[in-house]
C-alpha cells in the first residue's frame, strides 16, 4: 500500500532554472493504465520500492495518472538540428516527472515518453505505440547490458486509449531514466533567442551536474565543450564497436551526459557494411553506419557554436578555440575507436600498423558480407568455424598477419581469447528478434518472447547453448530491411 512508501526521493534542480527552459505541467491522465513491463533491477538501484510498484500502484503513477509525492512535472524546452536542419521542437509528449536521488547519491531524470499533448506538441498527439516504447525498452536495456553509456528504461504501460499511426495502434507510456535530458538542442534554444545569461546559467549547471571536476578551470566553457566532445567520440566508437546505427543522430538527440538517447528506427547491423542504413525517415542516408562519427562531429560544431560568447569575450578568439577543439575529435574518436578494436582482435599493446591490419579484416568482412558479430566471435574461439569468410585468401593471409601480430606480445594467446570473449558480445538485439518479440507482445498480448529476449541481452557476453537461437544471422526470409519510430 501507499504507507508502505514507493522510495520516490525527488529533488528537481532543474525545474530551479530560468522558466524559459521549461513549462511546468501535469501528464494528461489516461483512461486504463496496465503494467505491461517493469525493470525491478533499475527500480532497486533506483532506490524505489519494487514490489510496491509492480502492481495497481505502479501502473497508475508509471501512466501519469497518479503524481508521486515531490514530483514537479514540467515539459523541457529544446531546439535541434533534424536532418541539417535547425528547428523549435521540445518536449511534445514527454514529461520530465523529476530528479530521483538514489540510496548512493546518484541524480536521475525520472521521464515519461507518450504522456500527452504539451505546449511543444505541434501536430502530434503526444502519445506513442506500444510496439516503439518496447522498442526503446529493449534497445537501451541491451545497450547497458554492453555497458556502453545510455539512457534506462524503468516500465512501460499500456494507456487503454487508442494512438492513430497508419493504423490504430495500443497507447503506451514509456518511463525512462537518464543521467539527465540537456541536449545540444537546449543550447541552440537559447542560442536562437540570443539568451546569453541563460546559456551561461545552463552551462554552469550542466557543469555542476556532470562535469564537476572542470568548474574551476580556467576556462570551463571550452573545458565543456572539450568533455562533451571526448564523451561523444568515445560514445560513438563504442557504437560502431558493437555494429549500433543510433539512426537519427539530429542535434536534440544528443546528450551533454553523453548517454545514448532516444532509441527510435535504431537498429544493429547483421552484415559487415558501413553504409548500412535501416531508418526509414533517413531517406539521404544520413545517418548510416559509418558516418556516425562525422555526424557527431557536425553536431559538436552547432554546439559550440552556442558557446562562443562564454568561451571569450572576443568572436574572433573565441572561435578559434572553438575550431581547434572541433578539430581535434577526429584523433580523439580514432584513438577511441582503435582502443575498442584492438581489444575486439585481442591486442592489448599498440603498434603502428593496427589500424591497417583492422581495417583489412573490415575490408575483407564487407566483400564477403560477413556478419559482424559473430565473425569477431568467432576469430576469440579455438577453431574458426567453416563460414564464407574464413575461406577466403584475403582473409588466410590476413590471418597470418594477425598471427604474427599477436605473437608481438607477450599476453598468451588464452589471455587474447579471453580479453576478445570479454569485448565481443556474443548477443545483440538483432532486427529479426527484436521484431519478433514486439510482434508477440503487440499482436498476442504474449510478453514472455520479450522477456526473455532482454534477460539474455543483460548478459551479451556470455556464450550459452541457451543463448544460440539469438546468435543466429536472420535468414533471408527474417530479414528487416527498414526500421520505423
Ligand atoms: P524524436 O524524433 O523522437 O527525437 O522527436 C522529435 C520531436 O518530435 C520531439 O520534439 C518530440 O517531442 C516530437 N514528437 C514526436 N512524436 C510526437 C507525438 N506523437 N506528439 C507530439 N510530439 C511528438
Ligand atoms: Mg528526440
Ligand atoms: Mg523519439
Amino acid at each position: 500500500s501507499a504507507a508502505v512508501g514507493t522510495g520516490w526521493n525527488f529533488d528537481n534542480s532543474y525545474a530551479r532554472l530560468p522558466e524559459t527552459l521549461f513549462v511546468r505541467l501535469n501528464p494528461i491522465p489516461v483512461r486504463e493504465s496496465r503494467l505491461v513491463v517493469f525493470n525491478r533491477a533499475l527500480a532497486e538501484f533506483l532506490g524505489l520500492n519494487a514490489d510496491a510498484l509492480a502492481g495497481e500502484g505502479g501502473a497508475a503513477i508509471f501512466a501519469g495518472n497518479r503524481i508521486p509525492e515531490g514530483a514537479e512535472p514540467l515539459a523541457q524546452a529544446y531546439a535541434g538540428h533534424q536532418f541539417g536542419y535547425f528547428s523549435i521542437l521540445g518536449d511534445g509528449r514527454a514529461i520530465l516527472l523529476g530528479e530521483q536521488v538514489t540510496p548512493r547519491g546518484e541524480r536521475l531524470d525520472i521521464q515519461f515518453k507518450g504522456s500527452g499533448r504539451t505546449p511543444f506538441s505541434r501536430r502530434g498527439d503526444g502519445r506513442a505505440a506500444l510496439g516503439p516504447m518496447l522498442r526503446e525498452y529493449i534497445i537501451s536495456e541491451a545497450m547497458n547490458g554492453f555497458g556502453i553509456p545510455t539512457t534506462r528504461s524503468l516500465a512501460v504501460v499500456t494507456t487503454g486509449e487508442p494512438v492513430f499511426r497508419e493504423t490504430p495502434q495500443t497507447g503506451a507510456i514509456l518511463t525512462r531514466v537518464a543521467a539527465s535530458h540537456i541536449r545540444f538542442g537546449t543550447f541552440e534554444y537559447l542560442a536562437a533567442q540570443g539568451d546569453r545569461n541563460t546559456i551561461r546559467v545552463l552551462a554552469d549547471y550542466t557543469l555542476r551536474r556532470h562535469y564537476p571536476d572542470l568548474d574551476k578551470t580556467e576556462n570551463p566553457y571550452l573545458a565543456l565543450l572539450r568533455a562533451v566532445l571526448e564523451r561523444q567520440a568515445s560514445l560513438v566508437a563504442k557504437w560502431l564497436h558493437v555494429g549500433f546505427i543510433h539512426g537519427v543522430m539530429n542535434t536534440d538527440n544528443m546528450t551533454l551526459s553523453g548517454e545514448t538517447i532516444d532509441y527510435g528506427p535504431c537498429a544493429f547491423m547483421d552484415a559487415y557494411d558501413p553504409e548500412t542504413v535501416f531508418s526509414s525517415i533517413d531517406k539521404d542516408r544520413r545517418y548510416a553506419y559509418g558516418n556516425q562519427p562525422q555526424i557527431a562531429q557536425w553536431n559538436l560544431s552547432r554546439f559550440a557554436e552556442t558557446l562562443l560568447p562564454l568561451i571569450a569575450p572576443d568572436q574572433k578568439t573565441a572561435v578559434t578555440l572553438a575550431q581547434e577543439a572541433i578539430s581535434s575529435f577526429s584523433e580523439i574518436f580514432e584513438r577511441a575507436w582503435l582502443a575498442g578494436m584492438r581489444a575486439k582482435i585481442g591486442l592489448f599493446n599498440e603498434k603502428a600498423p593496427d589500424k591497417s591490419l583492422i581495417q583489412e579484416l573490415l575490408s575483407c568482412m564487407h566483400k564477403n558480407q560477413a556478419d559482424y558479430t559473430n565473425t569477431f566471435r568467432d576469430l576469440a574461439s579455438e577453431r574458426l568455424p567453416d563460414a564464407p569468410v574464413f575461406q577466403d585468401p584475403a582473409f588466410q593471409s590476413w590471418h597470418e598477419r594477425w598471427m604474427a601480430r599477436l605473437s608481438e606480445q607477450a599476453d598468451s594467446r588464452e589471455e587474447s581469447r579471453v580479453l576478445m570473449q570479454a569485448r565481443n558480445p556474443a548477443v545483440i538485439p538483432r532486427n529479426h528478434k527484436v521484431e519478433e518479440a514486439l510482434e508477440a507482445a503487440v499482436e498476442r498480448n504474449d510478453l514472455s518472447v520479450m522477456n526473455r529476449l532482454v534477460e539474455v541481452l543483460s548478459r551479451p557476453y556470455e556464450s550459452s547453448p541457451e543463448h544460440a537461437e539469438y546468435c543466429l544471422p536472420p535468414e533471408p526470409s527474417e530479414r528487416v530491411y527498414q526500421t520505423f519510430c
